[in-house]
């Protein structure tokens, strides 16, 4: 493939930031295609109406409704506040890090009261103290709970069935909102059985899209709530998008594109075995990463080595399986690491917002990878370290590789083929 940037850089590059992610070539192929009348039955129903059903069995939701846009995920979070608040209404954003509090600055511009509930960003929200807080506003003042399912910024996921039971442990009537951006068709999601009222997604992270489109998925609960909400909104008006039969989205034209890439991202989870397959693997390959930054900074003692990378989150039964966010200590030490992984053939995330912005790296390992393009990724991220001289434990990577093979043998006595 050609490069588009005017620096030759031989070989293919890995693509390893958290979003946008790697686009499989059937993707980029299935999307050139001429283009067509939106309102062409055959694209309706061939290609449109079976990627909304796909969309919902990512979801896992029978009850819930999609709505697209064509915009990236801020747009899907801005559709879900302005389609069900009114003006001077009070939300309770969960404390994550950069993406969590972005989401509250967009309600506060959009005129929501906002408050936050801080957390230890390395672990996130303690469940009993979101119950505790809803307990106390005995008047439900609070409409919505706004909850970043995986923090891209941190690496942290936060356990979304435990935070429904403490909202129902409060007893408290509050809409449940979760942005699963970088959690979507990559970490365990269920809307429908964690009763999640309206879920916020994006495109071009698990779902391997060219950058573009959006979309929310809105229970029954959700719905009754835009018949009340005042908000201005035009084109994110879920109650006009509606009434586009048989599309119910989009208030212009629709891109049409993005819908062939869209079918073919669909196959391809399909084609893999399904969404739990897919999960799966994200699961698998996530665990090589963190064994493999593990062993870089402690080997196999106990203490962290001085100076050495370490993972971000705090809390083991939270690590994401979508993105890996690496400490690295020492002043400019991340962007050099972040800068020789480029030259070397690995594009990586650095930190970003008030918590990571200049002390991580980050390996973003959604979408579409396998065990070769991980370890590809490790290996130049520890050549880098080498390069940059952050202290370390040399041979992390063989900690991945021990992991991936474990896990296929393990697979073969499964009956799978290795
Ligand atoms: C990427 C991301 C966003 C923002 O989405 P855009 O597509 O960049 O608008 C919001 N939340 C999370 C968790 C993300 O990872």
């Amino acid at each position: 493939m050609t490069s588009y940037l005017t620096k030759h850089r031989p070989g293919r590059t890995i693509f390893a930031n958290p979003g946008p992610t790697n686009i499989p070539d059937s993707i980029l192929q299935a999307s050139a295609v001429p283009s067509i009348d939106f309102t062409d039955e055959d694209f309706t129903n061939n290609v449109y109406l079976p990627c909304i059903d796909g969309l919902k069995r990512v979801v896992k939701t029978t009850d819930g409704q999609i709505f697209l846009n064509a915009a990236t995920g801020n747009g899907a979070w801005e559709a879900v506040l302005v389609n069900l608040l009114s003006q001077g209404d009070k939300i309770l954003i969960v404390e994550g890090g950069f993406f969590s509090d972005l989401w509250g600055m967009m309600a506060r511009n959009l005129g929501i009261k906002v408050d936050v509930l801080s957390t230890n960003v390395r672990t996130g929200v303690d469940p009993a103290e979101l119950r505790s807080l809803l307990s106390k506003d005995t008047a439900h003042e609070i409409k919505a709970v706004c909850v970043v399912h995986n923090e891209t910024s941190t690496g942290v996921t936060v356990p979304l069935a435990d935070i429904r039971k403490a909202i129902d442990a409060a007893g408290h009537p509050a809409l449940f909102l979760v942005d699963t951006i970088s959690s979507l068709a990559s970490i365990d999601f269920r809307m429908d059985e964690w009763g999640v009222d309206g879920v916020v997604c994006g495109g071009q992270k698990g779902l391997m899209l060219p950058t573009g489109l959006s979309f929310a998925a809105v229970s029954p609960k959700a719905w009754a709530a835009t018949e009340t909400s005042t908000l201005p909104k035009h084109y994110f008006n879920w109650r006009f998008q509606i009434q586009r039969i048989p599309h119910k989205s989009f208030a212009g034209t629709i891109p049409s594109h993005m819908f062939f890439a869209l079918r073919e991202a669909l196959r391809l989870i399909e084609a893999e075995g399904g969404v739990d397959a897919v999960l799966a693997r994200h699961h698998r390959l996530a665990e090589g990463v963190r064994r493999c930054v593990q062993h870089w900074g402690s080997g196999d003692k106990v203490v962290q080595k001085e100076g050495a990378p370490e993972i971000f989150c705090e809390d083991k039964t939270r690590y994401s399986d979508s993105i890996t966010a690496i400490l690295i200590p020492g002043e400019g030490k991340p962007a050099q690491v972040k800068q020789i992984a480029i030259n070397l053939g690995v594009s990586l995330g650095g930190g970003i917002g008030k918590w990571t912005q200049g002390k991580i790296i980050r390996i973003g390992h959604l979408g579409d990878n396998n065990e070769a393009s991980i370890l590809g990724v490790l290996g130049v991220v520890e050549t880098a370290l080498n390069i940059a001289g952050v202290p370390h434990y040399a041979g992390g990577v063989t900690k991945a590789l021990q992991y991936y093979a474990e896990q296929r043998i393990a697979q073969q006595t499964n009956g799978h083929t290795l």
